[in-house]
């Protein structure tokens, strides 16, 4: 039976690893006859002096438990490769014998090795190298390295010096990146031109600094058929959390393609600069269809056309003309009309040139300024189409360049139509027997100001710029923006659809995101947008574009950074506003007539009065008590705060001045608009009626919110250290609700932390907020930081909170807000 089977089988005595049987197919493979009697590492190995190093015997009459050992061996007499399976048996005579049944498996490994590698570069093959990543990014932790590398030019040394070329500065590069790897580290090829080096365990800036190595080590021994400048690009990424492979490619994939294009853009402005010599006429010829599908996806002006196959452009006469272009057919268009680009708009100009040769797109659409045969500038918007053939590879470049100069209808600074010319294309839209139906947007930039004061009105008018080229990316078709005054832009909508213009905003809003970096400078800018529909919300010019103003100012009030749509409450709304405005106004010139303070007790976990918040209160003969959630923002659009404020801060004094005899250690807690720290003498106030009246500044409190405390850190941590050097205290009010982390109360100078009452509403049901509380107690304990808890309104919420630890209590269940005479009677009096 053992020698009708093609596998290897042999038998020896485990003690003196005489050879007691061997099958025909072994004897056969290994070329011996009567192997019976002999040792087995003589017969079966080259130049053994006894048993073999890796003999499996010794383990397998050590360890009884392992009832057979398998192994993969490379066999220097037969040159195959076996997987081996030994084992014990029992022998015919009775004894335990040594038995190995082998398989030849030379052939698989090779089939598995070829389709694992890549035969040309060494490199793991795409699946292979996929599969080697995705296990290293499931185990993620430990960081890891991701370089996307891509050789440049691959495709012209192919058809200049033919494939043979190619195929060895392919190799050339593989072998380079070989050098570079160590241990775990490998390389796969992922496509023609690409490859993904993965280094695990190495950071960011190790992996980019041993790529720009490997890029200057290639440039020395650069082969002769290959042009001077960089072999390939790279992109490198670090990975520490977990994140779909995909995504990691893709990213590596986006920071490659940042490098190829900017290289790209050296080299064509390089070209910008070379001295061009010669009348350029070449022969032209495209396909009449392609040209006619470009055509049709664009309109306009001077047409071009370009033969992606050789680069040539063909301009129309009357462009020719216009710039005094050396002629219609022009072969290195890059150099002669790129000379014409005004300089500011050349980056913008050559990057859009850059993704349609690319290939990353094939939608080209970009506005700059050329200078035409009379040396004027004029706005040009170049629209265009890429073309491509069956197999996908780039054939036609076709578009329209129309001159948007000649009609003097634009903002200088932006390039886009002014405000007039949304008028005119508003009223042809609206006017005649027909009108169109239309979706208006108003944008307008959040926070402006402080960009120009943060940085200047150069930077403020670069950033306006970047929006507006952002805003044009984004449109989608038929639609056209307009920069309005100021920081205010518009777009206009054929059709009315809410759907679109939420969509649009959406683009928008995450576009604008994240914070951008412009000359080095780093700045967040969002949008806030008002919109109104045609006809439902207005036929005219003047109404629609009074109703959007409305939409967008009450988008901003609202918080920014969000669409709001016309509605007849927004205008209503906007009617109370500005009357209460108008009535507070006439408080205050009344000498504060209306306004009163009231005041909310604060206890200990012992259910004793320790102290007082402070709080606002106003009522008008119109519309009765107004809450100072409504009032207190009122107050600060129109500036009034500060002479309020400086009003709630004496009148508390005074009241905790004339308690002090009731309460010694009475402290009463004032809450402080933003706009009173930023102005620049309040403190000298503060310091000022505190002496004029005599009162105690350990017993007063200045509560200010955590968000605007987290957002304006740096600014006023200097001037709270200097109040708190007074002795008055800090208090940060609505922890928890401000989305700043933990981290704050580590950095901020404050003495208390007021916790927002949003956390007792769900004490009970909710472990999140207890365990919130609980943390952010200890950390506050730790940090030497009082803790205040509001809004407490049952027994029950009580017991739970209790045990705690918190130092201080508020809420009704304990006593409401209160005027000074019935605060003191309740409370002070008595205690
Ligand atoms: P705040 O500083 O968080 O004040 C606490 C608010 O919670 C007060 O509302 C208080 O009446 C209310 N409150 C206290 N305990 C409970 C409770 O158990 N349950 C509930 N539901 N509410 C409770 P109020 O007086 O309407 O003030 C609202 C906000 O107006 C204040 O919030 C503060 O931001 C602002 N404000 C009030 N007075 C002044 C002031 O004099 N100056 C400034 N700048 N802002 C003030
Ligand atoms: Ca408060
Ligand atoms: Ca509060």
């Amino acid at each position: 039976m053992m020698d009708s089977t093609n596998a290897c089988i042999y038998v020896t005595d485990p003690e003196t690893d005489e050879i007691l049987f061997m099958n025909r197919a072994m004897k056969q493979a290994y070329g011996l006859e009567d192997p019976e009697g002999k040792l087995c590492w003589q017969l079966l190995q080259l130049g053994q002096q006894g048993r073999c190093a890796f003999c499996p015997v010794q383990m397998l009459t050590q360890d009884g438990s392992a009832p057979s050992y398998v192994w993969e061996e490379q066999n220097p007499i037969t040159g195959r490769t076996y997987e081996n399976y030994d084992s014990l048996m029992r022998w015919t005579d009775g004894r335990m014998v040594h038995f190995q049944h082998s398989t030849d498996v030379t052939e698989a490994r090779r089939l598995y090795r070829a389709a694992m590698i890549d035969e040309l570069t060494g490199a793991l093959s795409r699946r292979a190298g996929k599969e080697a990543l995705s296990h290293l990014l499931e185990k993620a932790g430990e960081p890891l390295c991701v370089c996307m590398l891509d050789i440049n030019g691959l495709k012209s040394v192919n058809d200049l010096h033919g494939h043979a070329a190619g195929d060895s500065l392919l190799k050339g590069v593989a072998s380079a990146v070989c050098r570079l790897l160590h241990g775990e580290e490998f390389f796969m090829r992922l496509s023609g031109d690409e490859f993904v080096v993965v280094l695990p365990g190495v950071r960011q800036a190790e992996a980019a600094a041993r790529m720009q190595a490997m890029l200057e080590e290639f440039a020395r021994e650069r082969p002769a058929f290959f042009p001077e400048g960089d072999a390939f690009c790279y992109g490198v990424i670090e990975v520490r959390e977990q994140i779909p492979m995909q995504d990691v490619l893709a990213r590596a994939d986006e920071r490659m393609y940042q490098q190829k294009r900017s290289l790209h853009i050296r080299r064509a402005e390089a070209l910008l600069n070379q001295p061009r010599s010669g009348e350029p006429s070449a022969p032209f010829s495209y396909d009449a269809n392609l040209l006619y599908d470009a055509l049709v996806a664009s309109t306009d002006d001077y047409v071009y056309v370009c033969d992606m196959k050789t680069g040539v452009f063909r301009y129309t006469p009357a462009m020719v003309a216009e710039f005094g272009l050396p002629g219609e057919v022009i072969p290195n268009a890059a150099a002669v009309w790129g000379a014409k680009v005004h300089p500011h708009d050349k980056r913008v100009f050559l990057e859009s040139n850059q993704e349609i040769i690319d290939g990353r797109t094939d939608v080209h659409c970009v506005e700059y300024r050329a200078q035409n045969v009379r040396g004027e500038w004029l706005w040009l918007r170049c629209r265009g189409h890429l073309q491509r053939d069956k197999a996908g590879d780039p054939t036609l470049f076709a578009g329209f360049i129309t001159n948007l100069g000649k009609k003097n209808k634009l903002d200088p600074l932006t390039g886009l139509f002014n405000k007039f010319e949304l008028e005119n294309d508003m009223l042809q839209l609206l006017s005649g027997p027909h009108p169109k139906p239309l979706t208006f947007m108003m944008l307008g930039l959040d926070g402006f100001k402080h960009i120009n004061s943060l940085y200047d009105r150069v930077f403020g008018d670069e950033v306006i710029r970047l929006v507006a080229h952002r805003l044009r990316s984004l449109l989608p078709p038929n639609s056209t923006v307009y920069r309005l005054d100021g920081d205010e832009f518009a777009i206009l909508m054929r059709g009315s659809s809410r759907t679109a213009a939420d969509q649009l905003f959406y683009l928008i809003r995450a576009s604008f995101s994240e914070q951008q970096v412009f000359d080095g400078k780093k700045f967040y800018c969002t949008l806030s947008g008002g919109c109104v529909f045609a006809p439902d919300d207005g036929r005219s010019y003047v109404e629609l574009a009074r109703c959007a103003s409305y939409a967008l100012e009450y988008a901003k009030r609202r918080g920014k950074n969000r669409l709001e749509c016309y509605r007849h409450e927004i205008v209503a709304g906007r009617r109370r506003t500005l009357e209460l405005t108008e009535l507070l106004r006439e408080s205050v010139e009344h000498d504060f007539e209306n306004f009163e303070m009231y005041y909310q007790p604060v206890f200990n976990a012992s259910r004793q009065v320790i102290g007082a918040e402070a709080l606002a209160r106003w009522s008008c003969a119109k519309y009765g008590p107004v809450s100072p959630v409504e009032f207190i923002p009122l107050l600060e659009q129109s500036g009034l705060i500060l002479p309020v404020g400086r009003w709630i801060f004496r009148e508390v004094l005074s009241t905790c001045v004339s308690w002090e005899q009731d309460a010694p250690d009475f402290a009463i807690s004032i809450n402080l608009s933003y706009l009173q720290l930023q102005d620049e003498n309040f403190c000298s106030f503060m310091l000022d009626t505190i002496k004029e009246l005599g009162a105690n500044p350990r017993h007063i409190v200045l509560e200010l919110t955590e968000s605007y405390l987290a957002a304006n850190m740096d600014r006023v941590a200097q001037l709270l250290t200097e109040i708190r050097r007074s002795g008055i205290r800090i208090a940060m009010d609505d922890f928890g609700t401000g989305y700043s982390s933990l981290g704050v109360l580590k950095s901020a100078p404050i003495d208390i932390a007021k916790i927002d009452r949003a956390f007792v509403k769900g004490i009970q049901s909710s472990t999140f907020d207890s365990a919130f509380l609980r943390l952010v107690v200890e950390l506050c304990s730790v940090l030497g930081i009082d803790t205040c808890l509001e809004g407490v309104e049952t027994e029950d919420e009580f017991d739970a909170v209790l045990p705690m630890s918190l130092s201080y209590i508020q809420g009704f269940l304990l006593g409401r807000p209160l005027p000074a005479e019935e605060f003191r009677r309740r409370f002070l009096l008595h205690s």
